[in-house]
């Protein structure tokens, strides 16, 4: 068997593992990257970027029908329609862009690039089954080993994938909008892949198991979402149960909490229930790691429990972002080259790119109750913010310690992404108190709320981000 020596050996080619490599490779380490499927990942392929770009589409259908109708911008169109297929292409357009600048950024930098599936040997050895036809499997051997194979996503046992019932992968590349779309989960996917059906011209309903959608984010935050999925017509049915299809395999069988059971008619159901970090099938159990539930267990440098094997992003569980990925790996390079470096997780901003938009940064109010923190709450309507007016409603939150302590911002509003980026909602809880994080802080590319701009691509001239 050929085998290949390397000083960082890298598995997975997404946002966590190929920022890696390209900051390891512009700090002089010798680095391999192994992919199995294309680079970028879930995030650039089935994750973030094609769902942004589909949003994108979606509400430009939408506001052009409103056209149709009274406006009062004065501005009237006949008639609109989508031609779906084109809608796709475009967005698998802007996928193949960025994943060709991925594999030029790496070229560029040096990185070996190997195609094909890695099986763990030990801690210091892999091999790969490589893409090309008939190719002998090869074998690397490393002095550092960083896991970042992602994540997959989570079926229902009762419903699994296949015919009517589908993942978001499937929805990414819809050949026609359904009549009745029922989504099960009211969690980011569930909610940002709704909202597109449903300004795309489908019938949306979706169910969620707990007694709140985003239960991840706080009420105040969520409220002017469910108000938005009301005027939209979004139907939804909270702390409902889902047992399966029914026999003819047209509706979805649910259960209220009161245990009344019925059928919600459905011509494709979207399962986004959420993902599981990929454990399996890729030699992990030879290295027999610690693990926390689920997720690999890694420390605040992203060591794993053995020597020189290091695990990134979704591997290593909740929040599953790609820009916690993209931190997360740049950081492990830098710390492999020699310098001091730890994980901030308050500093991981997250954004649900719902309508309206959700953006937090920082401990939430109740976790920063729960510490104890003496903190300072502000308050600021966007209605009162003449830019605002013509396109953002509700406010924006700020809570602060004093300096150097962390604090949350969260903001609800149109496209509030922007104005937390403007505002430094992403580098706030790095950044310290009220005063001082509030201000004029401006994202590092890292940072940013979506799957696309790392901290070294950046550097490295390539911002590939940024679908919106
Ligand atoms: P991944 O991106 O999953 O990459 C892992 C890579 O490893 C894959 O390419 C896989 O093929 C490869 N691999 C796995 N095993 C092997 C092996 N044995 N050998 C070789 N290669 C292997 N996050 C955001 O921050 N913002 C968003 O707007 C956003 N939207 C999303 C929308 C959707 C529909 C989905 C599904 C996810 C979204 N995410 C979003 C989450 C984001 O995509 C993930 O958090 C991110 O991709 C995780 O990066 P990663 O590098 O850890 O793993
Ligand atoms: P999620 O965890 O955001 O939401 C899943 C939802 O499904 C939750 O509300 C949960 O209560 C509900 N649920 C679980 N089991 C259920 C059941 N049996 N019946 C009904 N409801 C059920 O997960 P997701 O939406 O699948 O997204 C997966 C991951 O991708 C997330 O971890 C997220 O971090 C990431 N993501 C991020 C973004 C973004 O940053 N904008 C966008 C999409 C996805």
């Amino acid at each position: 068997m050929d085998t290949h020596h390397t000083t960082l050996l890298i598995i997975g080619g997404g946002p966590g593992g190929y920022v890696a490599a390209i900051r390891a490779a512009q700090l002089g380490i010798a680095t391999t990257l192994v992919e199995g499927d294309t680079l970028g990942g879930t995030c650039l392929n089935i994750g973030c970027i094609p769902s942004k770009a589909l949003i994108h589409a979606a509400e430009a259908y939408h506001q052009t029908r409103h056209f149709t109708g009274d406006s009062t911008l004065g501005i009237h169109v006949q008639s609109a329609s989508i031609d779906v297929a084109q809608t796709v292409r475009w967005k698998d357009g802007i996928v193949a862009r960025l994943t060709g600048g991925v594999g030029a950024l790496l070229k560029k930098h040096g990185v070996k690039v190997v195609k094909g599936w890695a099986k763990i040997v030990d801690g210091k050895t892999v091999d790969v089954t490589l893409a090309k036809p008939e190719a002998e499997p090869t074998r690397i051997q490393c002095e550092h080993l960083l896991l970042a194979t992602g994540s997959v996503e989570l079926g229902l046992p009762g419903m699994p994938f296949g015919g009517r019932v589908i993942s978001s992968t499937q929805a990414l590349s819809p050949a026609n909008v359904p009549a009745k779309l029922v989504v099960v989960g009211a969690g980011y996917i569930g909610l940002e892949l709704g909202i597109v059906y449903r300004k795309l011209g489908a019938d949306v309903t979706v169910v969620e198991a707990k007694n709140s959608i985003l239960p991840l984010y706080d009420d105040e935050l969520v409220k002017p979402v469910a108000a938005s999925l009301r005027r939209l017509g979004v139907q939804v049915h909270l702390g409902y149960k889902v047992q399966g299809l029914n026999a003819a395999g047209d509706a979805v069988r649910v259960q209220d909490n009161a245990a009344r059971e019925s059928e919600l008619a459905a011509d494709q159901v979207l399962v986004a229930i959420g993902r599981v970090p990929r454990t399996h099938g890729w030699g992990l159990e030879q290295l027999m790691l610690a693990m926390q539930g689920r997720a690999l267990k890694v420390d605040d440098q992203c060591r794993t429990s053995m020597r020189n094997v290091w695990a990134i992003g979704d591997l290593t569980g909740e929040p599953m972002l790609a820009h916690r990925a993209m931190a997360q790996g740049e950081m492990v390079a830098e710390i492999i080259s020699g310098k001091r470096r730890h994980f901030a997780p308050n500093a991981i901003a997250a954004v649900c790119f719902t309508d309206p938009e959700i953006v937090t940064a920082g401990l939430s109010p109740k976790d920063a109750d729960k510490a104890g923190l003496d903190c300072i709450h502000a308050h600021f309507p966007f209605a009162a913010n003449g830019r605002a007016m013509t396109r953002i409603d509700r406010w924006f939150r700020a809570r602060g310690g004093p300096p150097r302590q962390p604090l949350d911002c969260g903001l609800a509003g149109g496209r509030c992404w922007r104005v937390g980026a403007e505002h430094g909602v992403f580098t706030l809880a790095g950044d310290g108190g009220l005063s001082g994080g509030c201000g004029r802080h401006h994202p590092r590319a890292p940072h940013i709320g979506r799957g696309g701009a790392g901290g070294s691509a950046a550097r490295a001239g390539a911002c590939v981000a940024c679908v919106r």
